[in-house]
């Protein structure tokens, strides 16, 4: 994949996150696997207003090869890509309803994101939510580690969501996905919801297998 491509794509999906208000600030970060490493957002960047020249470049092991510091999040993606290879790109966020749900003490934490539509089942899959750790904290990489391989999202606990993708665009739809449906999540909490049974999400994990 070539490396200008990939830092444009960056740019113009860090772009439209920001202006669809999936992400604030300084908050939510993307890595992308490129040929040789990894392209990463910087530290207190702002996703809305990314310049492709200073986009973070780490080598495969991980050191930084050019571009500004990296988000203190790194530990947080790179255990996404060792636990799960075919992961071509990660997006957290800390978007509004899946943080919403990521703090609501009573959600499942092996499956926090109900299948309400056949699309958070074919996008998403089923979502844990591991314990808080402090954000930046190594601490959260044995965590995520145990769970990458079966699971393409996460939720943080009271932090966002982390979801992997087999290339950018894929983990930003996931991403999208995933935070659409924690808003229909919370719009209906307490009202008598309908959920796809388990016949139908095995349809449809049949025919859409998640990567
Ligand atoms: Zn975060």
């Amino acid at each position: 994949m070539d490396e200008a491509d990939l830092r444009e794509r960056m740019v113009k999906w860090g772009r439209s996150l920001f202006e669809r208000g999936f992400t604030v600030g300084s908050s939510g970060n993307i890595s992308v696997r490129c040929g040789d490493g990894f392209l990463v957002t910087p530290t207190n960047s702002c996703m809305g207003f990314l310049d492709a020249a200073r986009i973070t470049k780490l080598d495969a092991g991980w050191n930084l090869v050019s571009g500004d510091a990296p988000t203190k999040e790194v530990p947080l993606h790179r255990v996404f890509y060792e636990g799960r290879p075919q992961t071509g790109a990660v997006v957290h966020l800390h978007s509004t309803f899946a943080t919403a749900l990521s703090c609501l003490a009573d959600v499942d934490p092996e499956d926090a994101v109900a299948p309400i539509t056949p699309y958070v089942v074919m996008r998403v899959g089923r979502v844990p939510v591991l314990p808080y750790t402090m954000p930046g904290s190594a601490d959260v990489a044995p965590l995520v580690r145990a769970r990458a391989a079966d699971h393409a999202a996460i939720l943080l606990a009271n932090h966002g969501p982390v979801v992997a993708g087999t290339s950018l665009e894929s983990a930003v739809f996931a991403a999208e996905e995933l935070e659409e449906t924690a808003r229909l999540l919370v719009l209906t909490r307490g009202l008598d919801v309908r959920h796809l049974d388990s016949a139908q999400i095995a349809a449809l994990n049949a025919r859409f297998k998640l990567k």
